[in-house]
């Protein structure tokens, strides 16, 4: 935990979120600012600042939120017609909360390239 993080905090109950699942090590929540109709943010409690700092300890918190992250897309329906995942690491990709996240975003068709 960082007591500075805003998803710890989110995680520690200090700050409300929209949440849509919650066990003990993974939460999911509605994004502030969505950009689809539906966008999750799916983290771990577990303070992680970038995909770079996972390492091998992680793996199965990493397998249980893809998996998780899968069970609530599937949930909202959002299976068939297909969403995205994204996990943005640092500047260029323009990571601004330095807390490991995924973003499930689902209900439009996305382009790709992303820009
Ligand atoms: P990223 O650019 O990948 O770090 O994305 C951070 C995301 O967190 C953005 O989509 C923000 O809209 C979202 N966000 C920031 N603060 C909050 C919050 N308090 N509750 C929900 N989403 C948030
Ligand atoms: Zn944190």
């Amino acid at each position: 935990m960082s007591a500075d993080c805003i998803f710890c905090r989110i995680a520690k109950k200090e700050i409300n979120a929209d949440t849509v699942y919650e066990d003990d090590d993974v939460i999911a929540f509605k994004d502030l600012n969505p950009q689809a109709p539906v966008h999750l943010l799916i983290i771990p409690k577990k303070h992680i600042e970038t995909l770079n700092d996972l390492d091998g300890r992680d793996l199965e918190l990493a397998g249980r939120l893809i998996l998780k992250t899968k069970e609530i897309a599937v949930d909202a329906g959002l299976g068939e017609d297909g969403y995205r995942l994204v996990i943005n690491c640092n500047r260029n990709a323009g990571q601004e909360v330095f807390h490991i996240h995924l973003h499930l975003m689902g209900g439009r068709k996305f382009n790709w390239p992303p820009g």
